[in-house]
């Protein structure tokens, strides 16, 4: 199981399943109107700078959040579920500065808890174990 913060879908392209993505995902677009969905195929392939609905002309935005908007409170409150019952649980990628990866750590009850980062952060007192490197090269090498 994933959580991220990510919003490209690289996640779910590479066949990972159970994926919270925490801002969305861009993969995924929608009709503000009629919420009729939209790949971002149809997005890369349209001439005009605001992509319309095909059915009925409204806008079309990404499944993401945007600057100023709210998480999505039941994608939120699952994952913090997930994070509750987990017995390990690897951070990676992230400064830990910022919210929900932050609060998600707070959750966590487990038993390991592992950052891989390549800088110290403000919540590595927490970590059963440091790994300092990319998360990609480590997980690379370890063949995760
Ligand atoms: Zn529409």
């Amino acid at each position: 199981m994933f959580i991220t913060q990510n919003i490209d879908g690289l996640h779910e392209l590479a066949g990972s399943q159970l994926v919270y993505d925490m801002h969305g995902n861009m993969q995924r677009n929608y009709c503000l109107d009629c919420n009729q969905d939209y790949d971002l195929d149809y997005i890369l392939d349209t001439a005009d700078p605001v992509p319309r609905c095909s059915n009925c002309s409204g806008i079309v935005r990404p499944d993401v959040v945007l600057y100023e908007e709210a998480l999505d409170k039941v994608r939120l409150s699952e994952a913090i579920r997930k994070v509750r019952a987990a017995d390990v649980m690897l951070v990676g990628g992230t400064s830990l500065e910022v919210n929900p990866a932050r609060g998600l750590v707070k959750y966590f009850r487990g038993k390991h808890l592992v950052f891989i980062n390549l800088d110290p952060t403000g919540l590595d007192h927490r970590a059963t174990m440091i790994i300092r490197g990319k998360i990609g090269e480590v997980l690379d090498a370890t063949g995760l």
